[in-house]
């Protein structure tokens, strides 16, 4: 019987965002190699710019690092100008990649129909683990619908996916509101948010799958200060990391922190 404590692999994943074009990835990706050289004490995974993709995982070629990418679409080829597939993102070399994250939901317009798409996409190739963004925004938050919005934005993206072997999906709980604010949520508010989000994957996937293929991360305004709160939650495999990852060091710092046992 497996129990949910059994998942001790802890995953820190930097979404760069736009914030670094080629030339400014490729040093960083160079920094992080050599800052993360020997470490094993969890999954690490950086997000650059798709234009940078291809470069970075030749950098990151013999460390642990992984890498993976910030969106993908959900069809495989064809008359899509501007989209990338998932075979394509496993051809850069991609492991990871983020879907949904609020800033495309915000500026793209992009809705949980659409991400779901992406996800069944991605699960189908069986070789790239979504990082499934959801949260709530501020207004949602002070009319006391979290939880609803929570399990709301989990149905609409997972309903109907077919989770098998060994396949891995990571839930990203970003509260909209902490987001590049320079604060993270209080470490006992988003306990709480991610048992509400274990327990809708019970229903959704049932507990063994659940526990099996589901990760629950946390992310918004992580830094090397904060980390320490969130070091011993229960219900919590790792971080996405926004703004302390441009920093090699800073989120070193933060992936030490929050590997620690
Ligand atoms: C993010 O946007 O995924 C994120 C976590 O950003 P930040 O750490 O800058 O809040």
């Amino acid at each position: 019987m497996e129990h949910y404590f059994m998942k001790t692999k802890k995953y820190i994943i930097a979404n760069w965002k736009m914030n670094l074009g080629l030339a400014q990835t490729v040093s960083l990706a160079k920094e992080f190699k050599k800052k993360f050289a020997g470490f094993n004490r969890g999954e690490v995974a950086v997000c650059p710019t798709v234009l940078a993709l291809t470069e970075t995982a030749e950098i990151l070629k013999g460390s642990g690092i992984k890498l993976g990418a910030q969106n993908v679409f959900w069809e495989d080829k064809g008359a899509y100008t501007g989209e990338i597939s998932a075979d394509m993102l496993v051809e850069a070399g991609c492991r990871y990649v983020i879907l949904g994250h609020s800033e495309r939901r915000k500026h793209l317009f992009e809705n949980y129909e659409e991400i779901h798409k992406k996800i069944r996409a991605v699960v189908e190739t069986e070789k790239l683990t979504p990082v499934v963004c959801i949260g709530e925004s501020l207004e949602e938050k002070k009319s006391d619908r979290r939880d609803f919005v929570l399990v709301d934005q989990l149905q609409q993206a997972l309903s109907g996916i077919d989770v098998f072997g060994e396949q891995e999906i990571i839930i990203a709980y970003e509260p909209i509101w902490a987001i590049g604010t320079g604060t993270a949520i209080e470490p006992a508010e988003a306990e709480y948010a991610h048992k509400i989000i274990k327990l809708a994957l019970n229903d959704l996937f049932g507990m063994r799958v659940n526990n099996k293929n589901f990760r629950i991360i946390y992310g918004g305004s992580i830094n090397p200060k904060n980390v320490k709160g969130f070091v011993n939650l229960e219900n919590m495999d790792g971080l996405l990391v926004g703004g302390a990852s441009l920093q090699a060091d800073e989120f070193y710092k933060i992936a030490k922190a929050i590997t620690k046992q």
